[in-house]
């Protein structure tokens, strides 16, 4: 881990190692960046732990996409950097990482710097769990859940600069994993359940920086406000799912992938930038700790498991008031690099739209790609 001197520099710095491209029109969805491969592989190093290093491995995606909400919808395109020092208020920023994986930021009115509010972020996209997921173009090395995972610096370090929270919906390693190192990184504050909360002690994150919940908290600080939601993990194994284990106060690290439990489940809602978020880290929710909330953007976790749920589309976007927006998450092939041919799952996707069309027609729906930014406004 990095020590918090060197930290504090690199949050300063404002140069970004990949080069930021502009576009021309909205219509330059796709704009690559490749690492070189022997850079990549000098990077490779052995770690204690048995396992190796991941090396960078990645297509990023540099692109906005602004919609106004309200009074019509436009697209605009402008290149991250114009989106990340926007003054404009009531403007929120969402950015997808891939598997539950999100980043919420807006400018406060009056402030040079943005909020930016992680969630779930989980970028190293290991090699983990069924072969059958595998891109044949991945020469990563694969892990079997015996394994210590380590985190993939190089592709976080590309793509993540600052956080000022980072929120965990459940301590499974595609949601957890990558929390220590981004939380030493940025020196962002932590908000999550007792188990979350233990793994980031194994692994060294400083008090200051730990908030553990249990569900209904509703904390202020200032520019974010965030409620803590009781919620239950996705009814996994044709509903037989069930993990009561915790990881204790006092584990050391490294941690084993399968040491990472899931230690209960929460969602978040999150109001930031004149929006109200609400995030999910699993296909479930609990009915009466959403029943009343009225977010303007929901994150609907959308892989297939959501189906084992009693009208899970329809009680979900009614109880919530039928959000304006609705973005799917948690339903793309993280086991494969960002810009892999086969890390969107198509399938499910157009499945979840036709369901959200369907319960909800006046609902924007929005299919985020990795790494876009996202911006929505108010008006
Ligand atoms: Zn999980």
């Amino acid at each position: 881990m990095k020590s918090e001197s060197m930290l504090l520099k690199r949050r300063d710095r404002d140069d970004h190692p990949i080069p930021i491209v502009r576009l021309r029109n909205a219509l330059e969805r796709h704009i690559l960046t490749r690492f070189e491969p022997m850079a990549a592989q000098q990077r490779l190093e052995k770690r204690p732990g048995s396992t190796m290093r991941l090396s960078p491995w990645f297509l990023s995606s540099f692109l906005a996409l602004a919609v106004i909400i309200g009074g019509g919808v436009h697209y605009e395109s402008e290149g991250t950097g114009a989106l990340a020092s926007s003054s404009e208020t009531d403007s929120l920023t969402l950015r997808y990482f891939g598997a539950a994986g999100w980043e919420l930021s807006a400018v406060p009115e009056g402030s040079a710097d943005p909020v930016v509010v992680l969630v779930d972020p989980y970028l190293t996209r290991a090699k983990l769990g069924n072969p059958r997921g595998w891109d044949p173009n991945d020469t990563r090395p694969s892990y079997t859940r015996t394994d210590t995972l380590f985190s993939d610096t190089d592709v976080i370090d590309a793509l993540i600069d600052r956080a000022d929270f980072i929120l965990v919906h459940h301590a499974h390693p595609d949601h957890v994993l990558d929390v220590p190192y981004i939380a030493h990184k940025t020196g962002a504050v932590v908000i999550g359940h007792e188990t979350t909360i233990n793994i980031m002690r194994a692994y060294g994150v400083p008090r200051s920086q730990l908030i553990t919940v249990r569900g209904g908290e509703d904390y202020d600080f200032g520019d974010v406000s965030i409620r803590v939601i009781p919620s239950l993990h996705s009814p996994l194994g044709d509903k037989r799912y069930y993990q009561p284990d915790v990881v204790e106060k006092g584990a050391t690290r490294p941690l084993r992938i399968n040491q990472l439990v899931e230690g209960g489940s929460l969602m978040f809602l999150v109001r930031l930038g004149g929006h109200q978020i609400i995030t999910m880290g699993s296909m479930n929710f609990i009915e009466r700790e959403i029943e009343g909330l009225r977010p303007d953007i929901a994150l609907v976790g959308a892989a297939p498991s959501h189906l084992e749920i009693y009208q899970y589309i329809p009680r979900l976007l009614r109880l919530l008031g039928f959000p304006r927006v609705v973005m799917p998450t948690h339903a793309d092939n993280f086991q494969v690099p960002y810009g892999s041919e086969i890390a969107v799952r198509t399938k499910w996707i157009e499945a979840f739209s036709e369901e959200v069309r369907a319960a909800a027609p006046d609902t924007r729906l929005i299919v985020p790609q990795h790494l876009e930014r996202i911006r929505l406004s108010v008006r």
